[in-house]
This record gives structure tokens, sequence and C-alpha cells, in this order.
């Protein structure tokens, strides 16, 4: 019996779980995937927003503008790679301009106090790379970039200490309510117990507030296309570069992540079907001209990989973030799309203070929620990678060229029980980088498979049916 069950581990279940685990509470979190965050919080643009797209009085705004305050302190805590370097929104035509007033305004009235408009001097001063045609635009040095995957399996982490209990595998089909418990039943015939229900399923929330008795409403996918450029690309900008938004995007943007890569888009584009996350060669076209009239220097030709996430859209365009007036004990957080990234810190605190409104009893715990630093080597310095070197060769194996990651740091992910080889790559950023795994790949499979015991052949992708190999693997030795 659980005190609260948390349906889907996405950024905002996660952040969610991090909350609750800072109390006396008996918390379950229940994800479908094989992994965490494999969901839409591992598919998009990694922007910590500044806090001026969306009107005073939205619920984004609000969430948004508080969860950007938080990043310091969660980064201090967790260690996810996080930098604050800022966002510029340019303008190229006297019409662009007057929408770059417009947000402006925008954002003051959201309370930012530390937006600068700007002229064409100052913004190619603040961005050398942009395109000389600028016209004006404004800085907001509250913005940033984070690593998406990292932020979310190091709350997951820091919440597991501290007494969480997760469930993946775990694909919600029915709830029922008795009373006084809801009992949780999976596809796999499991079920769970718990006094309150959390529904942060993103894509599926819909489904699954329907199949739990509880609001009817529709999320609709809306697909954004995102193209990785080559770490050495000489087109990478110091700050996150925005054109003017669109009624339903914050446009095709520039976007130099936490990682040190270099990426374009994304697209906005309604669709019905919540499993396509193709890309297409013609978006591919139209993302590069578009970024090209912000930044010159960015070729198709620097492209390594592209990759589609859906953001779970609702009518309203608002975040959805209730108490079921329907079902009891029941919290809806839906139509998280842009910026929920962003606020998800802040998404947890507001999902904890109305479960405390609906009754549930939150004593405070002396927990520990640090995590311990992770061992880099490629930020290390030459002395300490000698010091690990030392205590344990498999720091100086390197398995991941590109990116340059170690024996050591995939056994690391192991142990954390990431087992899969999107696990793998997003924990580690193992076959991220310009093979994208064409080298790493197999030598990935073999530690997995050494040290875990699951054979080459049962191996997966990202779980289910996305199997490696096919057929037996011979006599190939698991050194
Ligand atoms: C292209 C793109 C770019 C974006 N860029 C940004 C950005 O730069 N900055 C920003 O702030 N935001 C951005 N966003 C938005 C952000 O990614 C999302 O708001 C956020 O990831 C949503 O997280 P979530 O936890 O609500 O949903 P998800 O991450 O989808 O998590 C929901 C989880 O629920 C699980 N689930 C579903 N059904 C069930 C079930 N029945 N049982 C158990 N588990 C279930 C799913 O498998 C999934 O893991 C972007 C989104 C997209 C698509």
């Amino acid at each position: 019996m659980y005190d609260a069950a948390i349906i889907g581990a996405g950024v905002s279940g996660v952040a969610t779980a991090w909350q609750l685990s800072h109390y006396e509470l008996r918390v379950a979190l229940l994800e479908q995937c094989a992994d965490v965050g494999f969901g839409v919080s591992k598919a998009n643009s990694g922007i910590i927003h500044a806090g001026f797209h969306h009107p005073a009085g939205s619920l984004k705004a609000k969430l948004e503008i508080r969860g950007n305050l938080m990043f310091e302190k969660l980064q201090y805590e967790l260690g996810f790679p996080f930098r604050r370097d800022g966002i510029l929104v340019v303008a190229f035509s006297p019409e662009e301009m007057a929408t770059v007033q417009k947000l402006y305004a925008q954002g003051v009235a959201n309370g930012l106090r530390n937006l600068e408009m700007c002229g064409r001097e100052r913004l190619l001063q603040l961005e050398p790379k942009l395109n000389h045609e600028v016209v004006g635009g404004f800085f907001a040095p509250g913005g940033g970039t984070i690593e998406p995957y990292r932020y979310v399996f190091s709350m997951v982490e820091s919440a597991r200490k501290n007494g969480l209990e997760l469930y993946c595998g775990f694909k919600v089909e029915h709830g029922a309510f008795d009373g006084k418990h809801w009992t949780l039943a999976a596809a796999n015939g499991k079920t769970i117990q718990a006094r309150y229900v959390v529904n942060a399923a993103g894509l599926f929330a819909d489904e699954v507030s329907r199949n739990c008795g509880a609001e009817d409403f529709k999320i609709t996918p809306r697909k954004g296309e995102e193209y990785l450029l080559d770490r050495e690309s000489p087109a990478r900008p110091r700050r996150v570069i925005f054109p003017v938004p669109t009624k339903t995007s914050k446009g095709v943007l520039v976007i130099p992540t936490a990682e040190g890569t270099t990426m374009i888009g994304p697209t906005a584009e309604s669709t019905d079907d919540k499993g396509d996350v193709s890309t297409s060669a013609d978006r591919m076209k139209q993302i590069v001209a578009q970024v090209r009239q912000m930044v010159d220097g960015i070729s198709a030709r620097d492209i390594i990989t592209s990759f589609a996430g859906l953001r779970p859209a609702l009518e309203t365009e608002d975040f959805y973030i209730e108490l079921s007036k329907k079902a009891p004990n029941f919290v809806q957080v839906a139509g998280i799309q842009s910026p929920g990234l962003t606020a998800a810190p802040a998404i947890g605190e507001y999902v904890k203070d109305l479960l405390r409104n609906a009754g549930l009893r939150l004593v405070e715990k002396n927990g520990d929620h640090t995590l311990p630093r992770r061992h880099e080597i490629r930020h290390e310095t030459p002395e300490s990678l000698a010091a690990l070197h030392q205590d344990d060769p498999r720091w100086t194996h390197v398995v991941c060229r590109c990116e340059n990651i170690s024996e050591a740091e995939i056994i690391e992910a192991v142990r954390h029980g990431h087992t899969t080889l999107d696990g793998i790559k997003f924990y580690t950023r193992a076959g991220m980088g310009r093979c994208q795994g064409g080298f790493c790949s197999a030598r990935i499979m073999m530690i997995v498979s050494r040290e875990t015991g699951i054979p080459m052949e049962r191996l997966t992708k990202k779980g289910g049916a996305s199997h490696l190999l096919a057929g037996k693997l011979g006599s190939m030795e698991v050194k």
C-alpha cells in the first residue's frame, strides 16, 4: 500500500516524485517503458526558458518562472549539466521588431527585470555569429540549457536514495477507487494500491484519465523535428537564438546544447499519431534554410543525426494541473508541452501542494538529496585521470571515441539500472557523437551482457521487442 502512486516517469512525474521523497511517505513511480525519461522528456530542445513566451496569468508562465529560478540549487544538489548563458530573440525586419517589442513587454509583465532591448551592434557583441542583417532584438540572461536525460535520471536517483520505489515496464491500464484506496492494474497483470494518484502520463494522460474514470479530454500530439550538428561545427553560437515566435510554436532555434553540440529545430506540426517520431529530408531542408537566416555558418553537411518529439498539447494550450473533479484523490498533470522541462521542478512543488490540500499529510524527513559527483573523464585534468587510472584502469579504456566515454562510465550506468542501449546512451552520452554508435554499440552490448548476465541476443535498444541482434551470436566472446 502506497501513500501516492505517480503514473509516468517523464520530467513531470519524476519532479513530483522527487518533491514527495522529501517527506515521510511511501511513493511508487510507475512507468510503462523500460527506463525513465523515455517519453517526451528525452526528445526536446533542452532549453531552460526565461519566462517571456507565455502571458501573465497562465499557469505555464507562473510555473516556468518559478521553475527557472530553481535550477542552480538543483544543479548543486544533483550535478546534471546546466548552463545559464542567456537567450537572444532576434528580428530581421521592422515587422518582426514589432513582435519582439510585444514579447519583451510580456516578459516585463511577467515580472522579469533583467531583459535588455538591443540594437544591432549590441546583439552582434553578445553573439558574433549572428547574421549581420539582424535589425534588433532582446537579451534574456536568465535563459539556459540542460542535458534533459541527465536531469531526469539524477532526480530519480536522488528520490530513490530517499525511498522512492520505481516500477518500469508497468503500463497502467485501469484504475479504480474503492472509497479509500486506488487499485492500479498494469498490462502485465500486476497491481498496486495507493491512497493518492498523480496522472503524469504525457501524451497518454487523456487515456489514463479515462481509464481511471476521471475527466474526458484530448491530447493532440504536436510534432517537433530537431537536427543535431557535429561537435566541431563552426556555427555553434554562445547563446540560444530564437526568431520571433509563431502562433503554435516558439519558432526554429539555434541551440548550443549543454553537452557542447549544436542543435537546430524544432518544427511544429499537429498529428493524430502518438507514435510518429519520423523525420524527413524536406523538413530538414526547411529548418536549415530558416536557421541560416539567423546564423550564416550552419551547414546541412554538419548534421549527424535527427529526432522528433511530440508535444502533448491540449486545446487550451495551457498546463492542466488540478485535482480531478470526478475521481477522488486524483491529480491531473496534463498538457505539459513546452516549457515543461523548465517548469518541471515547480510542477513537482505545485502537485505536492495540491496533494497536501487534498489531505495527504506531509511530514518532512531528514533525507540527503545530494548525489555524489560523477567522474567524467572528458572533463578531468590529466592528473586526476591518472589517479583514476591507478584506482581502476577501466577509467582510461575509452569505449565511445566520439564522446570520450570510458568502460568505467558504462559500468556505472549499468549499476544505476540502465541496461538498454538507449538508457546507457542517455546516461553516459556513449553513442551520441559523430559516428552515432557505429564504433561503440557492440562494445557497450558486450559490457552490459558481461555485467548483468543478460545474453547478447536479449539486449534491446529501448526495451520491449527492440532487440539489437537477430538470431544467435555464434561464438562471439564476451570478456
Ligand atoms: C520538440 C520538443 C522540444 C521541446 N523543447 C523544450 C525546451 O527546450 N524546454 C522546455 O522547457 N520544454 C521543452 N519541451 C517540452 C518538454 O519536453 C515536455 O513538456 C516535457 O518533457 C513533458 O514531460 P512529461 O513528464 O509531462 O511527459 P513525458 O516525458 O512524456 O512523460 C510521460 C511518461 O508517462 C509514461 N506513460 C504514458 N502512459 C503510461 C501508462 N499508461 N502507464 C505508465 N506510464 C505511462 C510515458 O512512457 C512517459 O515516460 C519540448 C517538447 C518537444 C516535443
